[in-house]
C-alpha cells in the first residue's frame, strides 16, 4: 500500500497543494472542506473535522466528544479536479468519537459490500445519470437551458446537442480526465434532459463516481451560467429523470451468478430471486431511492405531452421491459425505481440487502412480465400492484418494512425518517396554486 508521503509526493508533482475532503450528507448532497495536502497523514489517520449537527443526519449531539464529524480521506480516491486546479479531490467516510459513523451512508454500503464479499460475491453497478440542464427566463421562472428549440419530442435531438455543446465537451473532457469511461452522451425525452453513461464498477465506487459526477456537472454548468438539476420531475408535462441502476454480481471466480443464457430472460435461479427481494421490499425502497416529495410526480403513469414518461410505475419486472420497476438486459437487472435526487449510497445498500434477502430466504419469484403496462392501463384492464404514489406512503412503508430496518440498522433508518418525515410535512403545509384554482370558490 502507498504511504501518505508518496501520495503527497505525486500529488505535488501535478501541481496539487490542498485537498477537498468529500462526503456525502444524508441527502445524497457533496460536502467537504479544503485543507492543506502535505497534512494529508491527518485526514487519513484522524479526519478532517466537521461540526456533526451542522450536517443533514449525522444524529450526533450539540456537544461533547462525539460533536464532531470527522472525514477520513480514503487515499485511493485521491484524484486531481480538473475544474479546480491545485485542488485534489478525497472520498472520506464518516466517524465520530474514533468510532465508524453508523448514520453515514458510505459507511453503510461498505458494510453491506463486505458483507457480501464474505461470500465470495461482488455487486458490479452500472449507474444511468439522467438531468436536466436549467437556468431561468426573463421573468425568473426555471425553464429548460434549450427551451428555444421547444421541441415536442425532444430524444435525440441534434439542435439540443448542439445548443448545449460547450456544457457537454466539458463534461466530457473532466469526466474523462477524472478516470470516467465514456459510453455515450445523448438528448433524453425532454427539454433541457441530457443523460451521459459511463463504465460500471464495484458498488462503493460506483457510488463514489456518481457524486464526483454530480459535482462535476455543477461545476461545469455553473462555468456556463446554467444550472444541473439532479431534481426528478422539474416540468409537469416533460418525462422526469431517472438514476437506474444495472446489477449484477460475480463469484470468487469472476463468473456472473444473475447470467444463466438457456433461461428466456437470460437469468438464473439466484438472478431471478434476487428481483424477487427487490419487489418484495419495492416500497420501503422508494422511500429510499425516490426520497423527495417531488419523486412521487415522476413515477406517475400519466403520459407526457411527447407520449410516455418510461418512468417505472408498478412492482413487476420483465425481458428488456421498460414499463417495469425491474428490467432484465443480457443476464443483468436493471433497476429502474432510483432518480437522480437520491442519496446513492443508501440506494444501493437497499437495493442489495433487498435482493439478497431474496435469495437467502429463496424467495417466490413473481411471473414475468411481457407486455407493456401502459398500453394495459389505456386498455383499462388489472395492472400490477403500484409503487407508493407519494413521500408519506414510502416512508411509511419503510418504517414498517422491520427486516430492511434492521438490515440497514435503526440508528441510520430512524435518522432518514426523521429527515424525510419533515421535508413531507413541510411540503403537507404547503398551499399550492393549483388547490387554491381548485377549491377556492368551488364548493
Ligand atoms: N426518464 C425515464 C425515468 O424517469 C427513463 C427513460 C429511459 O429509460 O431512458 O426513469
Ligand atoms: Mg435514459
Ligand atoms: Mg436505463
Amino acid at each position: 500500500m502507498k504511504t501518505t508521503q508518496s501520495w503527497i509526493e505525486t500529488l505535488q508533482t501535478q501541481g496539487i497543494h490542498s485537498v477537498f475532503t468529500q462526503f456525502t450528507d444524508m441527502h445524497g448532497v457533496a460536502k467537504g472542506k479544503l485543507v492543506p495536502l502535505q497534512n494529508l497523514d491527518e485526514w487519513v489517520h484522524v479526519g478532517a473535522g466537521f461540526a456533526g449537527p451542522s450536517i443533514w443526519g449525522t444524529g450526533l449531539p450539540r456537544y461533547g466528544s462525539r460533536s464532531e464529524y470527522y472525514g477520513r480521506v480514503q487515499p485511493e480516491t485521491l484524484r486531481p479536479l480538473p475544474f479546480m486546479p491545485g485542488i485534489a479531490h478525497a472520498v472520506c467516510d464518516g466517524y465520530a468519537g474514533g468510532e465508524s459513523l453508523n448514520t453515514c451512508s458510505r459507511q453503510l454500503l461498505r458494510k453491506h459490500v463486505e458483507r457480501l464479499k464474505a461470500k465470495g460475491w461482488t455487486l458490479w453497478v452500472g449507474i444511468e445519470p439522467e438531468f436536466f440542464l436549467l437556468n431561468k427566463d426573463a421573468k425568473g421562472q426555471w425553464q429548460a437551458a434549450d427551451a428555444e428549440d421547444a421541441l415536442s419530442k425532444p430524444s435525440y435531438d441534434f439542435k439540443s446537442i448542439h445548443r448545449n455543446l460547450g456544457f457537454l465537451e466539458d463534461m466530457r473532457a473532466a469526466l474523462t480526465s477524472l478516470g470516467f469511461e465514456l459510453q455515450q452522451i445523448d438528448h433524453e425525452d425532454a427539454c433541457g434532459q441530457y443523460e451521459i453513461n459511463y463504465k460500471f464498477d464495484d458498488a462503493l465506487a460506483a457510488a463514489d463516481r456518481y457524486m464526483l459526477f454530480k459535482m462535476t456537472a455543477h461545476a461545469i454548468a455553473q462555468k456556463h451560467g446554467a444550472v444541473f438539476s439532479a431534481m426528478a420531475k422539474p416540468f409537469a408535462n416533460a418525462p422526469g429523470s431517472g438514476l437506474h441502476f444495472h446489477l449484477s454480481i460475480t463469484d470468487a471466480d469472476g463468473r456472473p451468478v444473475f447470467a444463466d443464457e438457456n433461461d428466456s430472460l437470460g437469468l438464473s435461479d439466484t438472478g431471478h430471486r434476487f428481483a424477487a427481494g427487490l419487489l418484495h421490499h419495492a416500497d420501503a425502497l422508494s422511500a429510499l431511492s425516490a426520497p423527495t416529495v417531488n419523486s412521487y410526480k415522476r413515477l406517475a403513469s400519466s403520459a407526457s405531452a411527447s407520449g410516455t414518461t418510461w418512468s417505472p410505475v408498478w412492482k413487476a419486472y420483465g425481458d428488456n421491459n421498460r414499463t417495469c420497476v425491474v428490467r432484465t438486459v443480457a443476464g443483468r437487472l436493471e433497476w429502474r425505481l432510483p432518480d437522480p435526487s437520491c442519496n446513492v449510497y443508501v440506494a444501493i445498500a437497499g437495493a442489495l440487502v433487498a435482493g439478497l434477502h431474496g435469495i437467502e430466504s429463496n424467495m417466490p419469484v413473481p411471473a414475468p412480465c411481457d407486455e407493456d403496462l401502459y398500453e394495459r392501463l389505456a386498455q383499462g384492464l388489472p395492472m400490477p400492484e403500484q409503487l407508493p404514489r407519494d413521500l408519506f406512503v414510502a416512508l411509511q412503508a419503510l418504517a414498517k418494512d422491520v427486516w430492511l430496518r434492521e438490515q440497514l440498522g435503526e440508528a441510520f433508518c430512524d435518522q432518514f425518517l426523521q429527515l424525510k418525515r419533515a421535508e413531507w410535512d413541510s411540503y403537507a403545509q404547503h398551499i399550492s396554486p393549483w388547490e387554491l384554482a381548485q377549491y377556492a370558490s368551488q364548493y
